[in-house]
């Protein structure tokens, strides 16, 4: 093949027969719709977006790329902050096609192609009562997520997504097909919980599912003048809490629109967003002792089906803002942590930019750090920074604030940061986030992927 340009043309005349998905190169006039990327920020032009639509293609898309030397990337919800699933002139692997979920309501086990968003997953799973921890925000991709780790209202309750992976079906970079679980290669399925998308590509995610159906949820803000207060009282009361109750500290401006007072839009609050998996009675007492920190500006909390929480967000960040990224695991909040954060929590750029820190205790302490790939097993908190705004004129502004603010607070930090929230971030900074596991992590990567065919991700180099 002469040019990337034409790697398109040559996947056709190659792959075509047996193709069952589609292949748009940058000639065909869907191109631009199949490349893009949830963060505006980033831009890539892949010479190939070939859209799998089995593991066969899949198999034949990574051999392709390999034979041709091209750049491979993944993309399964494409919600990847740095835009990790595309690469400018190689191939995407697009798992979008790849959407079946079956649920199993007896066994409470859940069954997901590796191309589905987390919407998909929550409408399958709600009408049986069940639910697979999940995001924040429903329209990212069940790939990524769960590769890294998996974050949300219900980590508490119910432990990471990872907690509540059975098994996998993957792709590897030799084409062969395997299931990893505790059965079946128990070193892949171990690197897998925490390890990314170095391995290789999953195609279908085995979950077990949790009886949460009517959960009580929403936020409670406070003038951000209150915030040292109110996140001194929240780094005491939150980890002491009964897991049922999840409820991340943040940093806002309220969003002008309803369900908000009008009075409050565009106001800078500090808050807690809750999310309580029981009844409303239960729900307040727990939550009681925090509304007793100085004068709360909104108790905006109900009862809702869980699927109505996870997509509270979405609505707020829909495709095409700009994004930039920074984030750290956390032990603890000490006295000059909370100053900083008040700090740069009121240098919030734009309206939609903001911070907010994840409790990661409770289920997901009960399982042990050496069980998975996930190496802060230990911290309570996953910060994330997010510059965000619809004006590309604003990108820098984003990067600056964003930089500043967690520089400003890593000397509290854990040492590392949840690999999902990071972006473009040096080696130094990729490794203390795999941390002491990078080593044996390095030496699975070595057994299953020697030649780093899976390296558009936060990269693992093969020991
Ligand atoms: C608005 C927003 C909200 C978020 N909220 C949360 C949250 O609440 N909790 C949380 O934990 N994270 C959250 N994230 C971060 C999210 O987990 C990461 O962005 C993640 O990478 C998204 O996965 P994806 O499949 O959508 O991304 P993609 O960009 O498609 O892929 C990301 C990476 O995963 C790999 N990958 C994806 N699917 C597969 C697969 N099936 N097999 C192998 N590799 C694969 C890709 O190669 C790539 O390296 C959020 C992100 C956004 C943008």
């Amino acid at each position: 093949m002469s040019t990337v340009a034409s790697a398109a043309d040559e996947a056709r005349s190659e792959l075509g027969g047996t193709f069952a998905g589609q292949l748009v190169g940058p000639t065909d006039s869907d191109y631009d719709e199949a490349r893009k990327l949830f963060n505006a920020m980033i831009d890539k032009k892949p010479a190939l977006v070939a859209r799998c639509a089995n593991p066969d293609d899949v198999a034949a898309v990574i051999a392709f790329a390999r034979n041709h030397d091209l750049p491979l990337a993944v993309s399964g919800g494409t919600h990847n902050g740095g835009g990790l699933g595309s690469v400018d002139d190689g191939v995407v692997a697009n798992l979008s096609l790849l959407k079946e979920v079956t649920v199993d309501p007896e066994n409470r086990t859940v069954r997901v192609g590796g191309g589905c968003t987390w919407n998909e997953v929550d409408a399958a799973t709600h009408p049986h009562g069940l639910a697979v921890p999940c995001g924040i925000i429903s329209t990212t991709g069940v790939g990524g997520l769960t590769l890294g780790g998996g974050i949300g209202h219900l980590t508490r309750g119910c432990g990471l997504t990872i907690d509540n992976l059975l098994s996998a079906e993957v792709v590897l970079a030799d084409g062969q097909k395997v299931t990893a679980s505790h059965d079946e290669n128990a070193d892949l399925f171990w690197a897998l919980r925490g390890g990314g998308g170095n391995f290789g590509v999953v195609t279908t995610f085995e979950f077990r599912g949790h009886p949460v159906s009517m959960i009580v949820g929403g936020p409670t803000f406070w003038a951000i003048e209150e915030s040292e207060d109110v996140l001194k009282t929240y780094r005491e009361f939150l980890p002491s809490a009964p897991r049922e109750l999840g409820g991340f500290f943040c940093y806002h401006f309220v969003p002008p629109a309803p369900p908000f007072p009008e009075e409050l839009h565009m106001r800078k609050v500090c808050g807690v967003v809750w999310c309580y998996n029981g009844s409303e009675e239960d729900a307040a007492k727990a939550m009681a002792p925090m509304l007793e920190v100085g004068t709360p500006l909104l108790h905006g909390v109900q009862a809702m089906p869980l699927p109505a929480m996870n997509s509270a967000f979405d609505g707020l960040y829909g495709p095409g803002d700009q994004w930039y990224w920074r984030a750290d695991f956390l032990n603890e909040i000490p006295d000059e942590s909370v100053e900083k954060n008040i700090e740069w929590g009121n240098k919030m750029p734009t309206w939609k930019s903001g911070t907010h820190m994840y409790p990661i205790d409770g289920a997901a302490h009960d399982v042990g750090k050496d069980e998975t790939a996930f190496n802060y097993r230990d911290a309570m908190w996953s910060q994330v920074i997010v510059g965000v705004d619809a004006d590309p004129a604003n990108a820098g502004a984003l990067r600056e604030w964003c930089v500043g603010y967690e520089e400003s607070i890593r000397p509290y930090s854990a040492g590392g940061a949840y690999s999902n929230f990071m972006m473009d971030e040096s080696f130094d900074r990729v490794q203390a986030t795999y941390g002491e596991h990078y080593d044996k992590l390095a030496q699975i990567k070595a057994k299953y992927d020697p030649d780093n065919t899976f390296r558009v991700n936060q990269n693992i180099v093969p020991a």
